[in-house]
């Protein structure tokens, strides 16, 4: 089944997604990372995303839907897929659905990391990212895994978007862009609130539980 991973950013899911994708042999859709690797592959459409991104535009929801689209429609992905950071808006909630049920697939279960404005600064400000392997650990409370990362720790990078400032502002678009979307699914019975406070482990052990429901 489809897992849908809400929350604010830095609230773990990207840390969480990567668990379930190794255990649970999931596919980790992150609309970010998709347009991104799109702009690695090379594409057409990659080449339209550059554009946009270095001009500082959005993509529109032309370009995310037909990415969508393509991993939804991708059988290797087929009800086992983990959308990490998508839908942000009900807008985005209305036409996952909508894709979802074109293609005879549903959400299983969406899951909602929990996790106060305090804690997410500290996260974020600490967040480095490897970009061969999209793996995310903390500058603060990682320092042996980065040291040892497979891929070098010079890949480890913090993302552009990573500071106070930007923190603050994605939090307040999340409260009112993000939050009406907990309305949306909160109704379902498959819907499951986490304390995205708690330890790594911890979170990843009632991740565990609920997919084996
Ligand atoms: P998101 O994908 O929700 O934006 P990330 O998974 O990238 O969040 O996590 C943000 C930062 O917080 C990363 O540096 C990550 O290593 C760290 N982190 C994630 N979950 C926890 C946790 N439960 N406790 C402590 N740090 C965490």
């Amino acid at each position: 089944m489809n897992i849908i991973l809400f929350g604010p950013p830095g609230a773990g899911k990207g840390t969480q997604a990567q668990f379930i994708v190794k255990k649970h042999n999931y596919f980790q859709l992150s609309t970010g990372n998709l347009l991104r690797n799109e702009v690695k592959l090379n594409t057409e459409l990659g080449s339209e995303i550059e554009e946009l991104i270095s001009n500082g535009k959005f993509v529109s929801d032309e370009i995310v839907n037909k990415l969508l689209k393509q991993s939804i429609t991708n059988l290797k992905f087929r009800d086992r897929i983990i959308f990490d950071g998508y839908p942000r808006n009900v807008e985005q909630a209305i036409n996952l659905e909508i894709i979802l049920n074109e293609f005879n697939q549903s959400i299983g279960h969406t899951i909602f990391l929990n996790v106060s404005r305090d804690i997410i600064e500290k996260r974020i400000m600490g967040r480095m990212t490897c970009d061969i392997c999209n793996m995310t650990l903390n500058a603060y409370f990682n320092k042996k895994e980065i040291e040892l990362h497979p891929c070098g720790a010079e890949h480890l990078k913090k993302r552009k978007d990573d500071n106070l400032e930007v923190v603050i502002a994605r939090y307040d678009t999340y409260m009112t862009a993000t939050k009406p979307v907990l309305d949306f699914y909160i109704k379902n019975s498959n819907f499951t609130e986490i304390d995205g406070a708690d330890e790594i482990g911890q979170i990843t052990n009632k991740i565990n539980d609920i997919l084996k429901v």
